[in-house]
């Protein structure tokens, strides 16, 4: 078992732990559905990214195209 050389004070553990602290997610609006959607990232909703759609949508995709 690893065994600490020194006592970490209570002041240098609160300090190291000063910076722990979660950040609120910050979400704007998405320009072509209007999902909130995480800045500077694909939409989750309808997939699009500066106004172009980038990743097709699950139930957009036929899956049985190629299946005859
Ligand atoms: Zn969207």
């Amino acid at each position: 078992m690893a065994v600490q050389q020194n006592k970490v004070s209570k002041s240098r553990r609160n300090n190291r732990r000063a910076h722990d602290a979660l950040v609120a997610a910050n979400p704007n609006e998405c320009p072509s559905c209007g999902e909130l959607k995480r800045p500077h990232h694909v939409c989750a909703a309808c997939g699009h990214y500066d106004d172009r759609e980038v990743v097709a949508q699950a139930d957009e995709i036929d899956l049985d195209e190629d299946a005859a």
